[in-house]
C-alpha cells in the first residue's frame, strides 16, 4: 500500500480512484501524504499562515439544517444578534493586530433589516479602515442583488459550504422543503464568482451515510467549481439536532478527526494554489487540531473574536462552547504551535489566494 500511495503521489492528475486511496490510507501510510502536501504548500504558496478574525454576528436562522445546533428549530438556542458597535470593536481588535482580514457569520437571514445591517457594517469597516481590510461573509444562500449590494459595500470574498455534493446525503441531512435545495446552492456559487467575489466552498466530513468515494467526489466537485478557498471540518453531532438519532452510525470521532487532515492534505495536492481554512470543528476535538491542519496542507485559521458572551450561544456542535476565548496570551501559543507546523504568520497581508488571480474557469 506504501508503494502504491508513492505511485499516486508522483501523478500529475489525480484520478477518483487515486483519491479513494489516498483517503484510505492509514496512520503510517498518511505520513507520506501529509509530506508531500506540506512539500506543495511551501513550494506553491509559501509557509504563511493567515489569521482572520471570525465575528458570529448571530444565530438566529431561518433556516432548519438537521445537523446544526443553531437550526431555527431548536428550542434551547438563545439567540442573539451582536451590535453594530461591538462588531466594529472586534474588527478593530482583528486590525490593531495586523490580522488583514475578518470573516463575518451568521445563522441564515435574507430578510431587510439583516441586509441592510450587513452592507451598513461592510460600509462602516471599510470607512474606518486606512488600508482595505479582506472581509470575508458567510451568511448563507441569497439574492443575487444582494450579494452584489454586500460586494459594492466592501465585502471581497464569501465562503458557502455546500456540505455534501451528493445529492442523496445532502436531501437526508436538510428537511424536505423548497428552502434547502443543493441545485440552487451550487448556482449561488457560480454567482458569487461572477460578481467577483474570492468565492470558498466546503462540506462535512464523517457525516452519516457518507463514504470515500463520496469525499473524493468532494473533491473533485471543488476543483471542477475552480473554487478559490475551502473550509471544511469534521461533522461533530449536536444532541439538539435530528441528526443525532444516527450517532451510531458515525465512525469514532479521532477517525472522523483523521479523515478530516487527509482530507485537507489530499486537497492541498490536488488543488496546489487554494486557500484552505484549518477548521474550528479540528479544534472542538483536539485543542491542537488547528495546528495540525496546518502541518498537513492548510493555511488559514480564523481565531473567533466574537464577544465571549456570545460563544455559548453560536453553538453549531458538541464541545463548541467548551472552545476557550482566543486572548492575546492564547494567540503567542497559537503563533509557537503554527512555527513548530512549519510555518510564519502572514501579519500585515490579507493573504488572498493566489488561486484567484490564476482561476482559469469563466463564469
Ligand atoms: N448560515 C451560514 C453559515 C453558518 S454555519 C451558511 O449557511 O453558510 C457554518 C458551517 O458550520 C456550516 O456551513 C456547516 O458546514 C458547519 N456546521 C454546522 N453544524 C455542524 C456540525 N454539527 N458539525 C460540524 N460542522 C457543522
Amino acid at each position: 500500500m506504501h508503494n502504491k500511495i508513492a505511485d499516486i503521489l508522483q501523478k500529475s492528475v489525480l484520478s477518483k480512484n487515486d483519491l479513494i486511496i489516498l483517503l484510505s490510507a492509514n496512520k503510517d501510510n498518511a505520513e507520506i501524504i501529509f509530506n508531500k502536501a506540506a512539500e506543495i504548500k511551501t513550494k506553491y504558496i509559501g509557509n504563511y499562515t493567515y489569521f482572520r478574525g471570525l465575528i458570529e454576528l448571530s444565530n438566529i436562522c431561518t433556516r432548519n439544517c438537521l445537523y446544526c445546533g443553531i437550526r431555527s428549530g431548536n428550542k434551547n438556542a438563545e439567540r442573539y444578534m451582536i451590535s453594530d458597535e461591538e462588531v466594529f470593536n472586534s474588527v478593530k481588535y482583528a486590525l490593531d493586530r495586523h490580522w488583514g482580514s475578518v470573516v463575518i457569520q451568521s445563522g441564515e437571514r435574507s430578510d431587510t433589516a439583516f441586509i441592510d445591517k450587513v452592507e451598513h457594517i461592510l460600509r462602516q469597516i471599510t470607512q474606518m479602515c486606512e488600508k482595505k481590510p479582506g472581509i470575508t461573509l458567510s451568511l448563507g444562500e441569497q439574492k443575487t442583488d444582494t450579494f452584489k449590494r454586500w460586494f459594492d459595500a466592501g465585502a471581497t470574498r464569501y465562503l458557502l459550504r455546500i456540505e455534501s455534493s451528493n445529492p442523496d446525503i445532502f436531501k437526508k441531512i436538510h428537511p424536505q422543503d423548497k428552502l434547502h435545495n443543493l441545485e440552487r446552492r451550487i448556482e449561488n456559487l457560480y454567482t458569487l464568482q461572477k460578481l467577483g467575489y474570492i468565492t470558498g466552498t466546503g462540506v462535512m466530513i464523517g457525516l452519516p451515510f457518507q463514504t470515500i468515494e463520496d469525499l473524493a467526489n468532494d473533491l473533485l466537485f471543488m476543483q471542477k467549481l475552480d473554487i478559490d478557498m475551502i473550509g471544511m471540518g469534521p461533522y461533530i453531532e449536536h444532541e439538539d439536532t435530528p441528526l443525532y438519532q444516527y450517532r451510531d452510525l458515525l465512525l469514532p470521532i479521532e477517525e472522523r478527526y483523521f479523515l478530516s487532515l487527509k482530507m485537507i492534505a489530499v486537497l492541498r495536492i490536488l488543488m496546489k494554489d487554494v486557500n484552505i481554512a484549518s477548521s474550528t470543528a479540528l479544534q472542538a476535538i483536539n485543542p491542537d487540531g488547528r495546528e495540525e491542519g496546518i502541518r498537513v496542507g492548510a493555511n488559514v485559521i480564523m481565531p473567533n473574536i466574537t464577544p465571549v458572551r456570545y460563544h455559548k450561544s453560536y453553538n453549531l456542535y458538541k464541545g463548541k462552547p467548551d472552545i476557550p476565548p482566543e486572548t492575546d496570551n492564547y494567540i503567542k501559543i497559537l503563533e509557537k504551535q503554527i512555527a513548530l507546523a512549519g510555518d510564519k504568520v502572514g501579519y500585515g497581508d490579507k493573504g488572498d489566494p493566489k488561486h484567484f488571480f490564476r482561476r482559469t474557469v469563466e463564469r
